[in-house]
């Protein structure tokens, strides 16, 4: 895939605040553009099929891996959960950088197939926070809160893979640097060095091999 925007990867533990951060980041700078998941999971209350994500049967899950239309999935806590490949596509096309918030599992497999892509992990000030926030957001279960603190736990063994760690313990402050850690990371790909701009050279240099082969020279 080529493309022209960044591609970048959030994960955190659920009630990290994941949400709460891209959804203002995006409202206040418009280079930003969302990838909206699909997942087998119900909606909560307050979600909107099409907003937070595409809800969908196992059924339809399963039929969209085969038509090869997700660029990555996982299951988490039971349900399958996945990033349809058209919209990401288009808009780095289009110059956006595009978020993708997904767990553990997924990150890796985006790494894999896109290298460039920047992985960032958002961690809550502390573990206490966290469980306040979950049990605060009040749209779980007590089992269900316990398996996402349980999951908490096995993707903490993975942090290291990612390129930075964010700390959300202030919003704005938090958007803020987000923002300003990824124009630097746009600037540090060094864009000048990309083929596009040599595109002469990349010309001369392919005919004048092209008739040295032939014997032309
Ligand atoms: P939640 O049910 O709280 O909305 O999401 C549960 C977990 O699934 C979160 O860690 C979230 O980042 C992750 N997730 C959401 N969408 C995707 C996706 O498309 N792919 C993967 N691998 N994980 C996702």
């Amino acid at each position: 895939m080529k493309h022209k925007g960044l591609l970048i990867v959030i994960s955190g533990f659920s009630g990290a605040g994941k949400g709460t951060l891209m959804k203002k980041l995006i409202e206040n700078y418009d280079q930003y553009a969302l990838s909206i998941s699909m997942t087998t999971r119900m909606p909560r209350e307050g979600e909107v099929d099409g907003r937070e994500y595409f809800f969908s049967t196992r059924e339809q899950f399963e039929d969209k891996i085969k038509q090869g239309g997700l660029i990555e999935y996982a299951q988490y806590c039971g349900n399958y959960y996945g990033t349809p490949k058209d919209y990401v596509e288009k808009q780095l096309e289009e110059g956006k950088d595009v978020i993708l918030e997904i767990e553990i599992q997924g990150a890796m497999k985006v790494k894999e197939k896109f290298p460039d892509t920047v992985l960032l992990f958002v961690m809550p000030p502390s573990v206490e926070v966290l469980q306040q926030r979950l049990v605060g957001r009040g749209t779980e279960k007590e089992e269900i809160i316990l398996e996402r603190l349980q999951r908490a736990e096995e993707e903490a063994e993975g942090i290291e893979e990612y390129d930075y760690i964010i700390v959300n313990d202030d919003l704005e402050a938090c958007v803020k640097e987000l923002h300003e850690l990824l124009d630097k990371t746009h600037e540090s790909m060094q864009e000048q060095y990309h083929p596009k701009n040599y595109t002469e050279l990349i010309e001369n240099i392919r005919a004048e091999l092209k008739s040295l082969v032939k014997g032309e020279k």
